[in-house]
């Protein structure tokens, strides 16, 4: 299969829309990352997904939506705290778990009871979707396991002959996936951080926990699994930075540094991120950029995890090799 790049003109979304409609895979631009999407209650399409990406089939997808109201439609109950949040979040990059009514398929949600569901905010994915007539299944559109893509040329990278459209709305300006809040536990727990950040959350509908990664029980299967992941070697370095630990490695590899800007260390191949935001925009296209000219090491310099550090040092502990406390 051919796959196109296209703007996001009426014409080509129009376009896209009847893609879904017929059950095929498009791939599209939101806030936090790039989606592949499905019709969500279709499960042929959805299976597409699955297959486009190696996805693990114990893996459930998020199902997103275009009006805040559909949510009565899928979910059994819609708790106060949640109408709060939503009103507050909504459209955004918050993904809300609650348990499921009989019209979500199973194959979205792994068999789980729950299914998870979010609006995003951008124009082009909000057309999409309510033009499309239906909810739309949309895990980011990367291959299984490598970084997700934040912007059309990573997605075509991935997924080029599998799919036949990626609209291009540019780069995603989040660029890290959606905090996940699961609300099936008596206290809501948190997934998975993100821009939404657990003191934003908290300020809303009060305390909240936050999941304990216990390999045994697992709530979010997609926790287990290596996401995030560059070819290159990651070493995350939460210390002061050494300029000669970096002139050792570079010695036997080619290694490429992403340090505070404040961090002033002059060496060669270094990338500079000014704070959190800039980080969370990038981190992702610059693994992908380190990969493609062959680095073997990249050295990461943490930031705190304070707001939206928590969700990029998450992302970080993920996709490193040696962590450096
Ligand atoms: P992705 O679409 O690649 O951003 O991944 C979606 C994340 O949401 C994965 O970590 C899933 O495990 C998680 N998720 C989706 N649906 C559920 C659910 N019903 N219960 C728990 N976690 C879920
Ligand atoms: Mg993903």
């Amino acid at each position: 299969m051919k796959t196109k790049i296209v703007k996001a003109t009426d014409q080509n979304i129009k376009k896209a829309t009847k893609e879904i409609m017929a059950g095929n895979l498009v791939a599209f631009p939101t806030e936090t990352v790039y989606g592949l999407g499905a019709n969500a209650l279709n499960e042929n399409a959805i299976k597409k997904i699955f297959i486009a990406k190696g996805r693990p089939q114990d893996n459930p997808l998020i199902m997103h939506i275009s009006k805040a109201n559909d949510i009565y439609k899928y979910v059994t109950n819609v708790p106060k705290k949640v109408e709060k949040l939503i009103n507050k979040y909504w459209p955004g990059p918050l993904t809300i778990i609650l348990k499921k009514k009989k019209i979500v398929p199973n194959i979205i949600t792994a068999g789980l009871n729950s299914v998870a569901i979010r609006i995003p905010q951008n124009k082009i994915a909000l057309e999409l979707i309510s033009k499309s007539n239906c909810p739309i299944a949309a895990p980011s559109a990367n291959t299984s396991g490598k970084p997700s893509p934040t912007t059309a040329k990573h997605v075509y990278e991935d997924l080029n002959t599998k799919i036949s459209t990626i609209i291009d709305g540019g780069p995603c300006s989040i660029g890290l996936e959606s905090t996940v809040i699961d609300f099936t536990t008596r206290i809501p727990t948190l997934l998975r951080p993100g821009a939404i950040t657990k003191e934003m959350i908290e300020k809303i509908i009060g305390k909240i926990n936050l999941s304990k990664s216990n390999a045994k029980k697992i709530k979010s299967p997609g926790m287990k699994y290596n996401h995030y992941k560059p070819k290159a070697e990651v070493i995350l370095i939460k210390t002061k930075i050494v300029k000669r630990f970096i002139t050792e490695i570079s010695e036997k590899n080619k290694v490429l540094c992403i340090l505070n800007s404040k961090t002033k260390i002059n060496i060669k191949n270094k990338i500079t991120y000014k704070n959190d935001k800039h980080l969370g925009q990038n981190l992702f296209a610059w693994f992908r950029d380190a990969d493609s000219k062959k680095f073997n090491i990249i050295i990461v310099e943490a930031t705190k995890e304070t707001k939206l550090g928590v969700a990029i040092m998450n992302r970080l502990k993920k996709a490193s090799n040696v962590i450096i406390e």
